[in-house]
């Protein structure tokens, strides 16, 4: 391809990108394929001539659009969103375009110091306090990972990053029952080994018991372990539950554990001041990661990661290959050393754009219409004879079920509900997903997504009531 052909083509898939978010909603939210079905679609191998971008651009149109699940569709009420918007997409298009590699200061200046400067802005932006400083890592997993490679090397002094674990010592982490998947795989990665994870019990909302918290520590420090690091949640992935920072804070600092804080989804709940309870304690944390990929319209990926300690934070990752040395290298930041991988995207233009674009007020708005949006429709939940809560809805996460009055047999219901979300599904209509909470099947409902509306929750609400009704 030449110059004037991509000219060409990029006006052309620029038309077709303002034409998919018009369109958006008319696609199937999750496609009606099995698995399999695109691949056999597609060649064995890669084609030995080149083809013409028409010919790619068509398979693309007939072959893997037929086979997307449109996150985009205001309809997509699943998970938790990775929404974006405009000023993000296009910002995008600029770092594909320039395709520099952001590992060190000399290799992208402006990258660096841009992303220096987007995390004050958020940090302030969420409340945070001026202790911390911030670095976009790729996802919430890896920074967590961070942190526990940071809380490691913390207690042991360096010595695992020198020899290696030491044989006699046996280190635990802390989490509660709730706490997201990624912590038990970060746990792994970091070396702890999965029987080291103490899962906490949570309260009946679904939070961290910090009472519990601290007999578990005592309980391993009496057995001879060694208490490492807690995580605590700030918006669990299940319900959106909050555990109390405050509290876990203060018990963090009394034994001399390494607090992390992952508020991946509900960090961005902190832009409005009224949220900003959710944080209450953070002071104690040594670290927090939330995602502005998730709810705060930046295209996947961009997490936010913060420390209280840069240089821990640096020690822990440095490395200083001869050929990556450079003059510059006692008055700047290398990003590189910030966390695991060398290579990094220019993550920070996306996020300039978008808090640019917006503003602080045009973010706090469109927070606030989410949250609204989800507690209007809390209260038609709760209305409704044969529907119930299963969770409380601190912000715009909704965990209920269908409940027939007359049914009290539990598996009875969670097959029903598990028919019922299934139906949902297959409509194309409506995107939704479960998870269990207390042991019940629970259909979760996020109303996160950028352009969703009144409109869209009330359509959504009747659908599954007309889907309910139909089961009976
Ligand atoms: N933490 C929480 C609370 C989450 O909800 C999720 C994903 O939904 C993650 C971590 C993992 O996020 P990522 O995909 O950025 O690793």
């Amino acid at each position: 391809m030449n110059n004037s052909k991509f000219r060409k083509y990029a006006h052309e898939l620029v038309d077709w990108m303002a034409d998919y978010f018009e369109e958006v909603e008319e696609y199937p939210v999750k496609p009606d394929v099995q698995p399999g079905d695109i691949l056999q679609q597609l060649p064995n191998s890669a084609p030995e001539q080149s083809e013409s971008f028409d010919s790619i651009f068509e398979d693309f149109n007939d072959t893997i659009i037929p086979g997307m699940t449109h996150w985009e569709s205001p309809n997509f009420m699943g998970y938790f969103p990775a929404n974006k918007s405009y000023p993000s997409v296009l910002a995008e298009m600029l770092t594909a375009t320039l395709g520099a590699q952001c590992m060190s200061w000399l290799t992208s200046p402006a990258a660096t110091e841009l992303e220096e400067q987007v995390m004050v802005w958020l940090r302030k932006l969420i409340g945070m306090p001026e202790s911390f400083t911030g670095v976009i890592q790729g996802t919430a997993s890896t920074s967590t990972l961070c942190a526990l490679l940071m809380a490691r090397e913390q207690i042991t002094d360096f010595e695992v990053n020198e020899t290696g674990f030491p044989s006699d010592e046996q280190f635990t982490v802390y989490c509660s029952a709730e706490t997201h998947s990624s912590i038990e795989k970060d746990v792994k990665i970091a070396g702890f080994g999965r029987r080291h994870l103490r899962k906490i019990p949570v309260d009946k909302n679904f939070a961290m018991q910090p009472k519990k918290l601290e007999q578990a520590i005592r309980s391993d420090l009496e057995d001879g372990y060694s208490p490492t690091a807690v995580v605590a949640t700030v918006g669990t992935t299940g319900s959106t539950a909050i555990d109390p920072l405050q509290a876990i804070g203060e018990i963090c600092t009394k034994y001399d554990v390494f607090l992390h804080v992952d508020a991946a989804y509900a960090g961005t709940a902190l832009i409005l001041p009224e949220n900003r309870w959710m944080n209450e304690g953070i002071e104690h944390a040594d670290s927090f990661v939330f995602n502005p990929h998730k709810w705060m319209f930046t295209n996947f990926d961009c997490s936010a990661f913060y420390v209280q300690d840069e240089a821990l934070l640096v020690r822990t990752f440095e490395i200083m290959p001869e050929y990556l040395k450079t003059p510059e290298d006692q008055r700047v930041k290398n990003y590189r050393d910030w966390g695991i991988p060398l290579g990094r995207r220019f993550r920070a233009l996306k996020l300039w754009f978008v808090l640019r674009s917006f503003g602080v007020e045009g973010l706090q708005e469109k927070i606030r219409h989410h949250i609204s949006l989800a507690q209007n429709l809390k209260d038609k939940i709760q209305q409704h004879n044969h529907f119930e809560m299963l969770a409380p809805v601190p912000l715009n996460t909704l965990c209920f079920r269908f409940h027939p009055n007359y049914i009290d047999d539990e598996e009875k219901l969670d097959e029903l509900n598990e028919k019922l979300l299934n139906t949902i599904q297959k409509s194309g209509e409506l995107f939704l997903t479960h998870t269990k909470l207390g042991g019940s099947y629970t259909i979760r409902m996020v109303l996160g997504n950028t352009n969703v509306t009144e409109t869209h929750m009330k359509k959504a609400w009747k659908l599954i009531t007309e889907k309910a009704n139909q089961l009976l």
